[in-house]
This record gives C-alpha cells, structure tokens and sequence, in this order.
C-alpha cells in the first residue's frame, strides 16, 4: 500500500509542479520542502474537515474560504490542487491550502504540515 502510494505522488508531482506559479519564496526554500513527508492530498483534506463527495479526478466539498452552503470548492487528491467555484481561492497542493486557510508563510505552513527538513 504504502509503496504504491509513494509512486503515485512522485508520478503526480510533475503534473502539479506545472501549476506552481514561480515564486520567489518557494524557489528560495524549496531545498529545504521535502514533499514526500507531506500528507497525501486525501488524507490531508479529510483531516480539515472537508466531506469529499463525486468525481473520480475532481472532488467537491464546502468550500472553508467563504460562507457555504452548496459544495463549491473543487479539489484534486492526486496534485491537491483546489478551485472554489464561488470565491475563486485557488492553490496547486495542499501548502497553498494551508498557507492560505491559516495565513501562514510558506515555510510556517510547509513545517506545520510536517514537511520542512531540517539539516
Ligand atoms: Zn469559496
């Protein structure tokens, strides 16, 4: 299981390193992110809270961004990308959920989901 798992995220990675916007403080730190210590985008969202219903390549849940009542936020556990439908927040993995959930920095967000190595 586990193995599998592991071979999907690497497989996944090249698709969402393709939606990350280049950005000064991920290229700045990104030595030290170590994406496969990061929570898989399922099991991640469920422990937020969110309820994942349909689709096999998108899910939809209530979107935590904005007051709702109908499943607007769309989200994809292989790349953790998210789209709300409604509000608009968007991110390509589940750091820029965090980050934008909880207002954290980049570094703040990758270490408290357990991902930043440390020398
Ligand atoms: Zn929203």
């Amino acid at each position: 299981m586990e193995n599998i798992h592991k071979k999907s995220q690497s497989l996944s990675m090249i698709g969402s390193l393709k939606n990350l916007k280049p950005n000064f403080k991920q290229k700045f730190f990104k030595n030290q992110l170590d994406r496969n210590l990061l929570p898989s985008p399922g099991e991640y969202y469920k422990k937020q809270g969110l309820k994942l219903t349909g689709g096999l390549e998108w899910k939809s849940a209530l979107c935590p961004f904005h007051k709702d009542t109908n499943p607007s936020l769309r989200l994809r556990l292989d790349s953790g990308g998210f789209r709300c439908m409604a509000c608009g927040v968007h991110g390509g993995d589940v750091i820029s959920f965090h980050m934008q959930r909880y207002k954290l920095t980049f570094k703040d967000a990758v270490t408290a989901l357990g991902a930043w190595k440390h020398e």
